[in-house]
């Protein structure tokens, strides 16, 4: 199974963020960041990758704006740094 494949399988059963799938496979997070395109486009048409966005812990602001993968480093609203990171899951459409 390739690295791609198993990231695959791995969100199909449950969200994870990026930081987290990373110390599950042992790899580098940048890794799975070039990564995730490639997923999206996989397992289309049948499935989708969804992605709950990051939100701020201190004031609940919600970065839905942006679908950025990375998580943001700090809240355009109350300036807090506790950011919630972003989840990532398989889903039949
Ligand atoms: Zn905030």
């Amino acid at each position: 199974m390739t690295r791609r494949q198993e990231i695959i399988e791995i969100l199909r059963n449950e969200a994870w963020s990026l930081q987290d799938l990373a110390v599950i496979l042992r790899i580098h997070i940048k890794n799975i960041f070039e990564d995730i395109p490639h997923i999206e486009k996989t397992v289309r048409p049948k499935e989708k990758l969804v992605i709950t966005p990051a939100q701020c812990l201190k004031c609940n602001f919600t970065f839905k704006e942006r679908r950025k993968i990375k998580t943001p480093s700090r809240c355009p609203k109350c300036k807090g740094t506790h950011i919630k990171e972003p989840v990532f899951q398989i889903q039949k459409i």
